[in-house]
């Protein structure tokens, strides 16, 4: 994902502008895994192998997402992705722990 296309991009809920937070990036300067945040709604939209995951909830598997929010525990700075939403508090520890 080219880092122009971020401002072309915004919530396809609420049009509100998306925070971009970059964990990987390539050799050719495009994001290759990172997040968008909506601080509007709260969502958080993965960047997986270079594509922005923009589905509507329904259409979206947290059992997919999942593992890349604990990798991304660092970036994520002590937040936690609950239903999709970036939030302060874990809501689902026995999950996450399992
Ligand atoms: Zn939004």
């Amino acid at each position: 994902m080219r880092k122009i296309t971020l401002e072309k991009l915004c919530c396809p809920f609420d049009k509100a502008l998306l925070k971009v937070t970059i964990v990987a990036i390539d050799m050719s300067d495009n994001i290759q895994e990172g997040y968008l945040h909506c601080s509007t709604c709260n969502r958080i939209y993965p960047i997986v192998m270079g594509i922005p995951i923009m589905n509507p909830d329904e259409y979206r598997e947290i059992k997919y997402e999942k593992p890349l929010y604990e990798r991304w525990s660092k970036q994520l700075n002590g937040k936690y992705v609950s239903d999709f939403r970036l939030s302060s508090y874990q809501t689902s520890s026995r999950a996450i722990e399992e």
